[in-house]
């Protein structure tokens, strides 16, 4: 019963502007200037030039707000870089280019006149390794995805562009996500993720609090339902949980056509509805607009609430100083496909067109794009590749893209997506419009010519074709050195995906060059975790798993490969060694649901609680292919001297944090650091290299719980060591980091006993552990 219920939690707390006092101000004196007219104008979308739009209000000098997709690039735009996908960030373990990426996607967004990105995202976090857009976000580990998520929002917002951290909360599968009519013309309703309390606090929120602590602009109400209830008029999660509970001073915009009520959804928390129509076309009626003013007229949505949601919506905009912004780029309405005809209102729309955002841009995305890319196999000193004078390319993942440079709508996408052509980027409203893409292919031929003119580079890109022929000793007189095959993993919004497995045969198609090449690499581009069953076949000598990588996929690849760059990646998911290993369900399996009758049908309990990727795996004991938080480098590296301190007086530490004024972030307390972890890393190989040391703490179980993972990720750092070098690592713990939330007291609370420190370069690589008691 749980599940099934989401308790109501009313009034909408009012902003108080806490953190952003001087923009409060600002945002106060602005709204009480406005006309009722006005105010219910403001919190509706409008067709215009950007992917959302609020209208401007000339007569107080307000340009609106254009909102563009999304996650890794202005979506609909050209002469803008695309960026590697927050999987690729995850699976760097690094800080600092999460952040570089921020602030460089942060001018750009700028540049082209976007106030709001929609983006960064944590949800989906990855429950499920079939969901169609976990590469959107970063990692299924809520602390991994956390630190990221922040840093993310941090560089977003420095220059002053507001990010927009969504799906908020729950939006773990494609399938169903949004209701549904069946044959009768009976609504279905879309899916129902269900999540206890505990789960919800540790596990799906933890991110979005972070979030709230980075001072984002705003969130995206999710399509889901949570506990029975949608995510756009949930007032449990909107009013309760992240106004209240988190202190998010922002606004809550809806997921475009999520929004399923006027004022019961404004009094549950909404506060701005997106695209502003039912059924998104230019013109349609609104849940908002005229219905909020009559709303308010006839008593059921209180002034007080629209003048809240207006104020939350005009604070971010004074504090990240959007006053005087640049122009939309005249270009992007008709990449959008939107036209000036629809408009009825004014909006920024600038009269240059095709500006050139990306700077030097590609320098970073390269970097992001090796940083990201996870060595998982290397024998017979594989990698990296020193001067092969034969080189074979194999695999419809290598060349250059056939179907163009954005992936749109196409029906065909929907599954599989392309055959021939790199994968640098998953589809939908999280796709780039690549301005130019370097293949794989591309950069080989470069890389090889530059060290050796009569050097061969052999390709076959068709997949069937090697497969069919049972080999390609017939396709070349020539044995390569090395035989590299590029293999890739399409995942979209709107589908989950089929399988775990590469897309295009690229099973049977490793299986077949292995046969004939006993030094065959291995390269994954992938929308999220793959299994790889030829992952112990003795010819296949390396593996590199390396994402979705944005559009320098080709030397960003080719950097690592020839080791230009040392790969410094590791894995933010699992690798199991079967698909039927994972807990997760098959979401994309619900056919029988699909010819349902029931409106409540699409139920997800999120059973498994907190026991996501790594967590479930050491819960059962289960070996792994490769384990969460795995990766290998072209050195070796040790860890030791691991030590726990105190930071604070921890002598008379309570469990739970002393009561305090509610900031964003929440009670302030919780991110008071209290024990500080330090461990000395050293490079021990002949190469320089970046370590990615881990901290895993296993905290005790709580009375009546009995799914408390072994152990839970709590530190991270990324260490670049030269040959010989040594340096102290610190991981610092929070409150948070040492608590578990207790369902009763509504608390998060530091269980009694002994916490387990598990340092290493894995989550199954322990190097030393150590172990404090925090409450004596
Ligand atoms: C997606 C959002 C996106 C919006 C606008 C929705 O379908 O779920 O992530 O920002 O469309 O394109």
């Amino acid at each position: 019963e749980e599940y099934t219920t989401s308790p109501p939690v009313y009034p909408s707390p009012n902003a108080t502007g806490s953190g952003w006092d001087a923009a409060f101000q600002q945002a106060s004196s602005f709204v009480a200037q406005l006309t009722l007219r006005e105010k219910s104008e403001l919190v509706t979308g409008e067709t215009g030039p950007c992917t959302g739009n609020i209208a401007a209000i000339p007569r107080l000098g307000f340009e609106g707000l254009c909102l563009m997709d999304g996650p890794l690039a202005i979506r609909q735009a050209d002469y803008a870089s695309a960026f590697p996908a927050g999987l690729t960030v995850a699976a760097s373990w690094d800080r600092d280019l999460a952040r570089q990426r921020g602030l460089e996607m942060g001018a750009e967004f700028k540049g082209k006149g976007a106030h709001v990105i929609l983006g960064p995202v944590a949800g989906p976090l990855g429950r499920s390794g079939y969901g169609g857009r976990n590469w959107e976000g970063f990692s299924p580990d809520p602390y991994l995805t956390g630190v990221l998520f922040e840093e993310s929002i941090v560089g977003l917002q420095e220059n002053g562009l507001q990010a927009c951290a969504k799906h908020y909360i729950g939006n773990e599968q494609e399938t169903q996500r949004n209701p549904s009519t069946n044959e009768d013309g009976l609504t279905i309703e879309a899916v129902s993720s269900n999540i206890d309390d505990r789960t919800m606090h540790e596990v799906y929120l933890w991110p979005f609090q972070n979030a709230v602590k980075a001072g984002v602009a705003s969130m995206m109400c999710s399509y889901n339902r949570i506990n029975g209830s949608y995510g756009c008029q949930n007032s449990k999660t909107l009013n309760g949980l992240l106004k209240d509970e988190l202190g998010f001073q922002g606004y809550v915009m809806s997921d475009w056509g999520a929004t399923h009520s006027g004022w019961p959804a404004a009094v549950a928390g909404e506060d701005m509805d997106m695209p502003g129509t039912i059924g998104w076309s230019p013109g349609a009626p609104s849940y908002f607009g005229g219905n909020i003013t009559r709303s308010v007229n006839n008593g059921s949505l209180p002034l007080e609430r629209l003048d809240d949601m207006c104020r939350r919506i005009m604070t971010p905009y004074f504090h990240l100083q959007q006053t005087s912004y640049p122009f939309i780029d005249a270009s992007e309405p008709a990449l959008a496909g939107n036209s000036p005809s629809d408009y009825n209102y004014t909006f920024n729309l600038g009269n240059q067109s095709d500006i050139d955002v990306r700077d030097d841009h590609a320098q970073l995305i390269r970097e992001l794009g090796a940083a990201g890319t996870v060595l998982l196999k290397n024998v017979n000193n594989a990698l990296p590749l020193k001067t092969p004078k034969n080189v074979g390319v194999f695999g419809n993942d290598a060349g250059d893209i056939t179907i163009g440079l954005y992936f749109g709508s196409d029906p065909d996408l929907q599954n599989i997506g392309y055959d021939f052509g790199v994968l640098p980027v998953g589809g939908g409203s999280g796709t780039a419009r690549m301005t130019y893409v370097v293949s794989p292919l591309e950069a080989i031929k470069t890389k090889v010519a530059s060290y050796d003119n009569k050097a061969l580079v052999q390709y076959v890109l068709n997949n069937t074709l090697v497969i069919d022929s049972g080999g390609f000793e017939i396709l070349f007189p020539r044995p390569p050195e090395v035989c590299l095959v590029f293999l890739k993993t399409w995942a979209t919004e709107g589908y989950d995906r089929p399988s775990l497995l590469v897309d295009w045969n690229g099973t049977a198609l490793v299986e077949s060059v292995a046969s004939q090449c006993s030094n065959t690499v291995v390269v994954t581009h992938s929308g999220g975790l793959n299994v790889l069953p030829f992952a112990d076949h003795p010819n296949v000598t390396a593996i590199l798993a390396a994402h979705y990588s944005g559009e320098q996929v080709g030397n960003s690849i080719v950097d690592v490969l020839w080791g230009d760059i040392n790969p410094s990646g590791h894995l933010p998911y699992t690798v199991a060694k079967q698909e039927n290993d994972y807990s997760f369900a098959d979401i994309t399996n619900s056919s029988a649901l699909l010819t349902t009758t029931d409106p409540n049908a699409w139920q997800s309990d999120f059973q498994e609680r907190l026991l996501l990727d790594y967590r479930y795996f050491d819960y059962i004991n289960q070996s792994v292919q490769y384990e969460f938080g795995f990766g290998l480098s072209y050195t070796t590296f040790t860890m030791d001297s691991i030590t726990v301190q105190p930071l604070t007086d921890t002598g008379n530490l309570s469990a739970t944090p002393p009561a305090q004024a509610i900031v964003p972030g929440g009670n302030p307390a919780l991110w008071e650091n209290l024990y500080c972890i330090t461990a000395t890393i050293t490079n021990t190989g002949s190469v320089a290299g970046a370590a990615v040391p881990q901290v895993y703490l296993g905290l005790p179980q709580p009375p009546n719980q009995d799914t408390t993972p072994k152990q839970v990720l709590r530190g991270f750092e990324k260490v670049m060591l030269q040959p010989g070098e040594s340096q102290e690592a610190k991981f610092d713990l929070t409150r948070r980091d040492i608590s578990y939330w207790d369902v009763v007291t509504q608390q998060w609370t530091i269980g009694a006993g002994s916490i387990s420190v598990m340092a290493g370069f894995s989550s199954r690589d322990v190097q030393g552990t150590t172990s404090f008691s925090p409450l004596g």
